[in-house]
């Protein structure tokens, strides 16, 4: 299959959009958190980011939503910039294979979570990051609006609050940690802090806006701002290949061929390094808590165009 030098980048989103239609809604919304479960599942919205500038949108494209674990990458680039190097002595860098919030390999494993990007490790993350900035939250806000020009990003407290009145397996991940001495501050302000992380609320523009500093080895496009090395950008896209999709990360690079990050709000967000940011948002969920739609228009992205990593 051959493929245009430069795609037609507005009729490739719209005929994804196109085909993909009919298949909205199947899956389930994520329904272990009551104020996400009552997100109509049939919305779909795609956004195109290059590095010249170009942006395109297709769908709910402008619909704010939940971005849930997606907002691990932020935490993460900044206990990055805050801790260094010391980040991997409390966390590793290998794919779990299990569920985003899983316990399991925590006991044999002494209190070490997988990777940054599951649960356990975005709990050790914030720890960590709470030793470098009062508010955490308050700095991941600030990082997100640094990444990127017009990016409007809040914390939705009513997502929050329903997600802390249900996190007793956060709760049990935390204690766990915290039994191994791998969490060092007190639970309650860390579950705090980590559930309005998670509910962080923005759009699909927005959200690929700001993971366009990944696509550009560290530096904002825009403004030329940097806010990672380029090493540390290097890092944290391999995090998001191999960890990025809890124990559905294989077939998201199988599949799509990018570094991506995914969250139960039905985000994903992804880059080609060199290239472009891409978000997709639809809230069906699939088996491992991925978007379904999502994955589906990334996959028929890459495929049409081809480009990928690879
Ligand atoms: N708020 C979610 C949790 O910790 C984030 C999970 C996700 O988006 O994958 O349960």
């Amino acid at each position: 299959m051959s493929h245009a030098a430069t795609p037609d980048y507005a009729a490739v989103l719209a005929q994804i959009h196109a085909e993909i239609e009919p298949s909205l809604g199947q899956g389930r919304v994520a329904d272990y958190i009551p104020a996400l479960a009552r997100v109509p599942p049939r919305q779909f919205g795609m956004a195109l980011c290059l590095l010249d500038g170009r942006e395109y949108c297709v769908g709910d494209a402008l619909v704010p939503f939940s971005v849930q674990s997606i907002a691990k990458v932020w935490a993460v680039a900044l206990a990055l910039r805050g801790a260094g190097e010391e980040l991997w002595q409390r966390v590793g860098r290998e794919p779990s294979g299990n569920a985003f919030n899983s316990l399991v390999q925590l006991e044999t494993e002494n209190g070490i979570p997988r990777n940054p990007l599951i649960n356990a490790g975005a709990l050790v993350t914030l720890d960590v990051l709470m030793d470098h900035v009062p508010d955490p939250v308050e700095a991941i806000l600030g990082f997100v609006r640094g990444t990127a020009r017009g990016v409007t990003v809040e914390v939705d407290e009513e997502v929050a609050a329903s997600e802390l009145a249900h996190s007793d397996r956060n709760y049990a991940v935390a204690h766990f940690m915290k039994g191994f001495g791998n969490i060092r501050h007190e639970l309650a302000p860390l579950m705090r802090a980590y559930v309005r992380q998670c509910a962080i609320r923005m759009h699909c523009l927005d959200l690929c806006r700001s993971f366009l500093f990944l696509a550009n080895h560290g530096v904002v496009p825009a403004s030329g701002l940097r806010v990672l090395s380029h090493r540390q950008t290097k890092r944290l896209s391999a995090l998001m290949f191999t960890c990025g999709f809890y124990d559905e990360s294989g077939d998201f690079a199988f599949r799509v061929g990018l570094p991506g990050k995914s969250g139960v709000g039905g985000g994903v967000a992804a880059v080609l390094p060199g290239q472009f940011a891409i978000a997709v948002w639809s809230p069906a969920l699939g088996r491992f808590g991925n978007s379904l739609a999502g994955i589906e228009a990334l996959d028929r992205f890459t495929t049409r165009t081809g480009l990928s990593v690879f």
